[in-house]
């Protein structure tokens, strides 16, 4: 659980650090504000993807299953600003699926937490992997860092791409092309 509180202090500390006055009218209910959005933006701390996942059910075929364009926000870790864009997943089921929601679910999970791009691609198709327990999984991720546009190097629009490849996507580099190709 956040500490509302505290958050509440620091943001009156570091309106103060900047040099404004925490008590004028328009910023006199900011700590407050701020403290709800965080706990809000970082419920994911308290969440389990594996709850979403463990709801399975049979499978005829084992083809590969495909959602993307999974739309998801995020809070980088190193400048506590949001990064922002798509997650693609694909699995290849071992005689059993998942509903597509869960998939968006647990991509939630993972991206409503302090996170770097990198790490929420790998917990995301662990996540799968462990609770599924599919032949392969590939996860993508395409995110914009407001880090990165609005300040330092200021590249409006430029993405980062992020892959986590498990069992048959991790093996075979044509079922990976495949992916990629789909999801293009
Ligand atoms: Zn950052």
């Amino acid at each position: 659980m956040v500490n509302r509180e505290k958050i509440e202090e620091a943001i009156r500390l570091l309106l103060e650090g900047i040099g404004e006055d925490a008590d004028r009218e328009g910023l006199r209910e900011t700590p407050g504000r701020v403290a709800r959005m965080y706990e809000e933006l970082l419920a994911g701390m308290e969440a389990d993807a594996g709850a979403h996942l463990s709801k399975t059910f049979g499978a005829d075929n084992n083809e590969m299953v495909i959602e993307k364009d999974i739309t998801f926000y995020s809070t980088c870790e190193h400048h506590l600003m949001p990064f922002f864009g798509k997650v693609h997943i694909a699995y290849i089921p071992d005689g059993q699926v998942v509903g597509l929601s869960k998939l968006a679910r647990t991509v939630e999970v993972f991206a409503a937490r302090l996170q770097i791009q990198e790490r929420m691609t790998v917990q995301i198709a662990d996540a799968i992997m462990d609770s599924l327990k599919p032949k392969g999984v590939i996860v993508m991720a395409q995110a914009e860092h407001m880090c990165m546009t609005m300040r330092g190097v200021k590249k409006p629009g430029s993405q980062t791409v992020t892959i986590a490849a498990r069992g048959e996507f991790e093996r075979d580099e044509k079922l990976k092309d495949r992916f990629l190709m789909l999801v293009k």
